[in-house]
């Protein structure tokens, strides 16, 4: 299906990204990964895709640059990597939110805008935006994660419609609860934000805001991410795909 596209997944060394690149491997394109995290383990990752690694920490722009220019001219480009820090707004670090917004948000508009002139040239291409439940809707303590994600929808939308006659479509897909390292991460401070214990965190505040009851699987998303890249998506474009167990819905 995919044999001959060239693939960039960011933040694919974990998680959401990585059952993205397994998936549209699976199909049969050039995956590069990238993400950050154990150089072996990394390097198995590359060997079980065939795959390239490219270790560019996207919180910088030049390095963003200078990845795309070093990779060359990509068919998909799956803007995935994300942070969350989960902080009443008045607390919240100002370090943090600006490396939220650097991350989520404005490395989305670099690859983008780096990546769209090769595809426009091609008459081909698919851009695929990881955001969230949370570029719908909000829950507390996640202002700049919320924010970010939100902005992403807009700009996603945004790209759909100035490529809207260049074969390239623009699309977010957006999951409720996944069970990654991202979400394990945001549970001793949910705790504290909140004063509950692992088990109310999980059950009454994760799980509560989904009517199935149970956490998307990455291989949901990476099915959803090879539907994308089909011919026959090629009009599905400027869309928001919710993932959620039904969350947004409510
Ligand atoms: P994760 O923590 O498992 O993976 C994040 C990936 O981003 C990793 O590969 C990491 O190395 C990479 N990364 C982090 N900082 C980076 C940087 N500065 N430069 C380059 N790469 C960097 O998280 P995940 O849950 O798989 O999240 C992936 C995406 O899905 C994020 O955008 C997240 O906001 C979104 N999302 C996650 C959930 C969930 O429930 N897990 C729900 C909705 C949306």
């Amino acid at each position: 299906l995919l044999a001959g596209r060239r693939a960039l997944v960011t933040g694919s060394t974990s998680g959401i990204g990585l059952a993205i690149a397994r998936a549209l491997r699976a199909e049969g394109a050039e995956i590069v990964l990238n993400g950050l995290g154990d150089a072996d383990e990394i390097a198995g990752l590359c060997e079980e895709m065939d795959a390239r690694h490219a270790d560019a920490n996207l919180l910088d722009p030049a390095a963003i640059e200078a990845m795309m220019g070093e990779i060359g001219p990509v068919d998909i480009l799956v803007n995935n990597a994300g942070m969350q820090h989960v902080s009443p707004v008045e607390d919240f670090p100002t370090a943090k939110w600006d490396a939220i917004i650097a991350l989520n948000l404005s490395a989305v508009f670099h690859t983008t805008r780096l990546a769209v002139p090769a595809m426009k040239g091609k008459g081909w291409g698919r851009i695929i935006n990881t955001a969230s439940a949370h570029s719908k809707t909000a829950s507390p303590f996640k202002s700049a994660y919320n924010a970010s994600k939100h902005a992403v929808d807009g700009f996603t939308k945004t790209i759909a419609l100035e490529l809207a006659t260049s074969g390239v479509t623009a699309n977010c897909i957006s999951p409720g609860y996944v069970w990654t390292p991202l979400i394990e991460g945001q549970i001793p401070d949910t705790m504290a934000a909140r004063g509950l214990t692992r088990e109310e965190v999980i059950n009454d505040v994760l799980l509560a805001k989904q009517p199935t009851k149970r956490f998307v699987q990455v291989e949901e998303i990476g099915a959803l991410a090879v539907f994308l890249c089909r011919e026959e998506a090629g009009n599905v474009t400027g869309a928001n795909w919710s993932i959620d167990g039904g969350w947004t819905a409510e």
